[in-house]
């Protein structure tokens, strides 16, 4: 068995104190789901196998996802025709990087990512597969060959963690729930390396899903409409996603050398622009994502200034992070008057305690769990957004 990372015991530990136990090296087989119930059938490592009826299934089983196929969905995208290696190794010999680096040549870019003292990840274009060819994983020669061929003078790689040769599959389905089974992360959407959004975009699939489920499970909001705007929202991320990895990608495999002279020179030009580095970084961290078209958002005119109805909500240092604590809640930011305190008293269910500081003094803003604006309505207001919360716990 794999030794557990620091990352992996400190999120044992937290699920622990919210009384989840993680059972290790069991998989699940296969399932069954109707509109009641999901069954799941499961084996553990010492081969004995177990059936389990759960409410709710979350398929974050990968790529490959084992539930994503038991629901029959199609993933529907293409390969893309090109070979690519990936080494986690040691390399000596490196100008000092603090940042992530592409080496830009005729035969396919090479790009160096900085991890730990003398470590680094290199991953490389190595060219178009062979009809039927399965990528091979890299030696350790061949990727200093690439690196005498396309990096900086002297690079001398050794003792490496990892090799890899993979090829890029764009890939999403259409829907990331069949019913009572949800798909997050790999098992809902692949895409290229570009950009390095694969685990952003899984991690946040998981944190949309987990308010919604977390209320509904504890029988404080009704499955709908919270369940159903998980995949139109997530979908639509993931559609974006796709999309901006895959451009990133063709433009950097760009083959051809004025091509690839005309490439560089506009990289270089746009990238030298502060507000579009500005745009690639919120685009890239996803912190620029929103769900202003989602079924749960309410985007009435509301005439003041401050975070619009479906965006992200600014993040206080000051305070607890919205949503944290052992279960999710909705917070108000506004003044608070009477109407808050007994609209905190009647929905304490789902609201926070507390009001916080509005944005703007004229507004309300119903902030959900997971950071976003649900709605917004002018001061005074308190009856749209008790309707609104009537609507999330009753449907
Ligand atoms: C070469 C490469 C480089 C990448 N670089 C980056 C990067 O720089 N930045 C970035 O953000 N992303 C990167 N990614 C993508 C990132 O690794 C994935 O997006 C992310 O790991 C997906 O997480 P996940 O939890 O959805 O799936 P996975 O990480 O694949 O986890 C799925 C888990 O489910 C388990 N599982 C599978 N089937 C079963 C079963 N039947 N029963 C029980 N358990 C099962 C697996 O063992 C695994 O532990 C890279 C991917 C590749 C291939």
């Amino acid at each position: 068995m794999l030794p557990q990372s620091e990352t992996e015991r400190l999120m044992e530990q937290h699920l622990n104190a919210l009384g989840v136990e993680v059972e290790r090296r069991v998989e699940l087989i296969r399932f069954v789901a109707d509109e009641d119930a999901v069954t799941a059938f499961l084996r553990r490592p010492d081969g004995s196998e177990e059936t389990v009826d759960v409410d709710w299934m979350i398929g974050c089983d990968g790529a490959h996802s084992i539930v994503r196929h038991g629901l029959g969905m199609e993933f529907e995208g293409d390969t893309m025709l090109s070979h690519f290696i990936l080494a986690d190794l040691h390399l000596a010999g490196v100008p000092p990087l603090d940042e992530i680096k592409t080496y830009w040549h005729e035969a396919g870019p090479l790009v160096i990512f900085p991890i730990g003292p003398g470590r680094y990840r290199v991953v490389a274009d190595a060219g178009e597969p062979k009809a039927g060819e399965h990528t091979p994983d890299p030696t350790l020669e061949e990727v200093q060959s690439l690196l005498d061929q396309r990096g900086p003078a002297g690079v001398k790689a050794s003792d490496p963690v990892w090799l890899s040769g993979f090829t890029i599959n764009e890939r999403k389905v259409a829907d990331y729930r069949a019913g009572r089974v949800f798909l997050t992360g790999d098992a809902a959407h692949v895409h290229s390396p570009a950009g390095g959004q694969g685990m952003n975009t899984g991690m946040q699939d998981a944190i949309n899903l987990a308010w919604k489920l977390a209320l509904v499970c504890r029988g404080v909001a009704s499955p709908e409409p919270l369940l159903g705007s998980y995949s139109a929202e997530r979908s639509e991320v993931g559609r974006e996603v796709l999309a901006n990895a895959g451009r990133l990608t063709t433009l950097a495999l760009m083959r051809g050398a004025v091509a690839q002279s005309i490439r560089n020179h506009l990289a270089r030009l746009l990238f030298g622009l502060s507000p579009v580095m500005r745009a690639v970084t919120n685009q890239m961290s996803e912190l620029s994502i929103g769900y202003p078209s989602s079924p749960l958002t309410r985007a009435e005119g509301h005439g003041h200034s401050g975070p619009g109805a479906g965006a992200r909500a600014p993040v206080s240092a000051a305070g607890h992070r919205v949503g944290s604590g052992d279960r999710p809640r909705f917070v108000l930011f506004a003044v608070a008057d009477e109407g808050s305190e007994a609209l905190i008293a009647r929905r304490a269910d789902l609201l926070e305690a507390e009001t916080r500081a509005p944005f703007a003094d004229d507004g309300i803003w119903l902030v959900r769990p997971d950071g976003y604006v649900a709605m917004t309505a002018r001061r005074g207001e308190w009856d749209r957004v008790g309707a609104y919360l009537d609507w999330i716990a009753k449907g």
